[in-house]
């Protein structure tokens, strides 16, 4: 935790009043992630973030944010699909055990509050800061971008925005992507500085986990990339995709000698077979030229579709109950009442509460 922190205590006397102590007393603290709707989650990202996110959320009070305005800063090609996508996310959440009862899940949108944050914390980042986001020239050169646009230019003041509506204190990132939440951190501190103390200084929390490799032995699995296995594919589907995996490509035959370092298939194993002497096994015959590829595929798509089984149950228990929309509405309207709770205190601190809160009701 961060020694800057601010506390609800730090408040001056009359911000204090329009304080709600919304938090959840036994948490550590609040906590937002999120992902955009481009599509369905993989195996990929489950071992990227899902997993951990299913745990964090005993420890923090969770916000998942489906974040479908930020789908709008690299092009408008994916909007057809981004209805079915928001839906298949909430069911990949509560798949994997994302627990609405235990978390809350926000559609962006649903919280137009955060669209009037932005535009406050606009005024207090400069362009140029903004330009040397190095995730900006990435998304650019990817992209073939020659000029980035205003929203794709203040992609990191929205997702600011995001977590501190909710005025969210820990964000979990990847290990390369501490660097992403030091612009929210600025912003913070700067109007905090500037107004008064409103805002958390959000930490990250770095997880210690790997990249899975995709099907086709690339170092990452990715939709866009097509060597993805989805959370909701079905048995033949799994077992399809895990027979044509990528192996070590220099093993012909059976008894030829395989490598087992940096073959997808057993790090699929290692990720999901919790049969360790099993895998070992596989291992130390693989090595040897022992056992042939087939059976090695074989066990894996036994093993990932015994893994995916309750997820599939959970899957379908929550499609058949048709709980999505109900389970993104509810939380979005959580999100809501804490986000004008939240612009309540920047009005007041900005000076700008010209009219009572209960004008916007
Ligand atoms: P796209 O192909 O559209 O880039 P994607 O499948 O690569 O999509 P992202 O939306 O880029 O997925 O990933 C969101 C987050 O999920 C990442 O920041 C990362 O934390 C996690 N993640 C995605 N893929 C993997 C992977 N193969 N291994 C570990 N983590 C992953
Ligand atoms: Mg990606």
């Amino acid at each position: 935790m961060s020694q800057t922190k601010t506390h609800v205590s730090d408040l001056p006397d009359q911000l204090l009043e329009t304080v709600k102590l919304t938090q959840e007393p036994h948490k550590k603290g609040r906590l937002l992630t999120g992902d955009r709707p481009t599509g369905r989650l993989h195996l990929g990202h489950y071992v990227g973030t899902l997993k951990n996110r299913v745990k964090l959320q005993d420890e923090y009070e969770c916000f998942f944010l489906i974040a479908d305005y930020h789908m709008l800063t690299t092009g408008f090609d994916k909007l057809p699909e981004i209805k079915t996508n928001i839906r298949e996310i909430v069911l990949d959440y509560l798949s994997v055990g994302i627990s609405p009862e235990r978390s809350t899940i926000v559609l962006q949108s649903l919280v137009p509050q955060t669209a009037v944050l932005q535009l406050v914390f606009s005024m207090l980042v400069t362009v140029p800061r903004l330009q040397r986001v190095p995730t900006l020239k990435e998304v650019m050169k990817d992209l073939h971008i020659r000029q980035p646009s205003m929203g794709l230019l203040g992609y990191p003041v929205l997702q600011a925005a995001d977590i501190l509506i909710v005025r969210g204190e820990v964000v979990p990132v990847g290990k390369d992507q501490a660097s992403h939440l030091e612009v929210t951190r600025e912003i913070a501190r700067r109007f905090n500085e500037q107004f008064a103390p409103v805002f958390p200084e959000p930490d990250t929390i770095i997880g210690e986990v790997g990249t899975l490799p995709g099907t086709d032995g690339q170092t990452k699995m990715s939709k866009s990339l097509g060597n993805a296995i989805f959370l909701a594919d079905d048995p033949e589907t799994v077992t399809k995709k895990v027979m044509s995996m990528y192996t070590d490509p220099k093993r012909i035959h059976p008894t030829d000698p395989g490598t087992v370092e940096g073959n997808p298939v057993f790090t699929y194993h290692d990720a999901f077979n919790p049969n360790k002497d099993e895998v070992e096994d596989l291992k130390r015959r693989y090595r040897a030229g022992r056992v042939g590829d087939i059976e090695v595929k074989r066990r894996l798509a036994e093993a990932l579709n015994a893994f995916l089984d309750p997820i599939r149950t959970r899957r379908t228990v929550a499609q058949l109950a048709g709980d999505a929309d109900e389970i993104l509405l509810e939380g979005s309207k959580r999100a809501r009442s804490l986000a004008e709770e939240t612009l309540h205190m920047v009005r007041t601190a900005m000076k700008m509460d010209h009219f009572p809160a209960s004008v916007f009701h």
